[in-house]
């Protein structure tokens, strides 16, 4: 347990100039003139170190990270035994291409998968590069099982950027906006969104849902029903009970294939292994990327042999999709997940946080919402005592809390949550004092 973190990093919140200080501020303008500005920011500072709980920056401030890299370095940034695996990886080889000589680092990975994601049925995987990329051919393997077209995806979920994945993104600002036409035969179906269903719970909500589907639809069309089980970009929803088991169902009764979308909630960050292990739900596929490979860029789909193996030979892959160091990397983050207990972490954390948050929720009315699980958590804000989403107080909270040198992202169909998605190597110490200053600015 002594090196979860590179020693020589203070594990402190320290500001030693204004955020930004003149040496961001100058990569800024580097950044303005080189960099698309389609390519979006969230803090203007610059990176020069990260691990445990902070990101140092190029001024020498440094910050609480209560992000991850938007749920990346779940096991702390630079972890040190990813950088010594990728460190060898590195220097054996850097690339063969797995389809032209393969090597073993990506049958490990896959053997990893197969073994960590719910159900004990036979399972095979595939390695990809992005979490769109495992998106995008979990749906291409679950229309060559089925020989059926239709995809079903939910209101509020995120499931990319690319032309396909954009199709079943939600929201239009910024995803999707003026990049259509989107790809066809992309279906949207109720989500079931506790705070702001009422008193329809999670299997009424369910029934829409399958109502909708069958009735505009048809059940025996659907390739393919993908959901996150608990929604990220879309604001940390989490269904309530009753909705995926009636999912499943659902997908059982008619033949489809249940794609769980896990790449934000995977890999320990809920508290178990996979989300949808929280309501015993066993998808036929499963995505994974962000928390796999500690930022390295990694992404799977894993499922049921039958379904993954029924794709033509050659019919998936890619030039680089598992990367030996990427493989690397992730064998390093699933060996110190098992050994370090990441998901007990992740349940301390959430502990911690949500005593926190309620606090000041009671104190706070236009805190609407606490929710999520393990070190996935998150406030909606809203005008007191209404459900009228205040992206305002959001965006201006999150502002101050950078200002302050604590990193926290928004989220949510309206832009008025704020998600908390600290690494699991952050110090107790340090997450008190990022909720202080959470607690100061609101
Ligand atoms: C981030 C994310 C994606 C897209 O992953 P990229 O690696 O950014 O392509 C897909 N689905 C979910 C649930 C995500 O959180």
């Amino acid at each position: 347990m002594t090196d979860l973190i590179s020693t020589d990093l203070l594990q402190a919140r320290n500001l030693v100039t204004e955020i930004p200080g003149p040496k961001s501020i100058a990569l800024m303008a580097r950044r303005t003139a080189a960099v698309s500005a389609g390519v979006g920011g969230t803090l203007p500072v610059f990176v020069d170190r990260a691990g445990g709980g902070v990101i140092v920056d190029v001024d020498g401030n440094s910050l609480i990270d209560l992000g991850s890299g938007i749920a990346v370095t779940t096991i702390g940034n630079a972890h040190p035994a990813v950088a010594r695996s990728v460190q060898r990886q590195a220097e054996r080889f850097t690339h063969t291409c797995f389809m032209v000589t393969p090597y073993e680092e990506y049958v490990s990975v896959c053997e990893a998968l197969n073994r960590l994601t719910p159900g004990d049925h036979d399972k095979r995987s595939a390695l990809f590069n992005s979490g769109a990329e495992a998106v995008e051919n979990a749906v291409k393997i679950a229309r060559a099982y089925t020989g059926r077209q239709a995809i079903v995806a939910f209101e509020h979920g995120y499931h990319g950027r690319t032309n396909l994945t954009m199709a079943l993104t939600a929201k239009n600002m910024p995803y999707k906006h003026s990049f259509g036409p989107f790809a066809s035969e992309i279906y949207r179906m109720p989500m079931s969104y506790p705070f702001r269903d009422g008193p329809h719970g999670g299997g009424e909500v369910a029934s829409w849902a399958i109502t909708k589907m069958d009735k505009e639809i048809g059940g025996s069309n659907i390739a393919a029903i993908i959901i996150e089980p608990i929604q990220g970009e879309g604001g940390f929803i989490v269904p309530a009970e009753g909705y995926l088991p009636a999912l499943r169902e659902y997908a059982d009764a008619h033949g489809i294939v249940l794609i769980a979308d896990e790449i934000q909630t995977g890999f320990c960050r809920t508290g178990h292994w996979f989300a949808c292990e929280h309501e015993n739900v066993v998808p036929d596929l499963i995505t994974t990327a962000k928390g796999i490979a500690d930022g390295l860029p990694l992404a799977a789909v894993t499922g049921h042999a039958s379904i993954m193996d029924a794709v033509h030979v050659g019919g998936l892959g890619g030039t680089y999709g598992g990367n030996p160091i990427a493989c690397a990397a992730a064998l390093a983050v699933i060996d110190a997940m098992e050994q370090e207990n990441s998901c007990g972490r992740a349940r301390e954390i959430e502990a911690i946080m949500r005593a926190r948050l309620q606090h000041m929720a009671d104190g706070h009315p236009m805190i609407g919402d606490i929710r999520g699980r393990g070190a996935m958590m998150a406030i909606e804000l809203v005008h007191p005592d209404t459900l009228t989403p205040d992206p305002e107080a959001t965006g201006r909270i999150a502002k101050a809390c950078h200002h302050d040198g604590v990193v926290v992202l928004t989220a949510g169909t309206f832009g008025n949550v704020l998600r908390f998605l600290p690494p699991l190597s952050i110090t107790d110490e340090l997450l008190h004092e990022a909720l202080d200053v959470l607690a100061s600015n609101l």
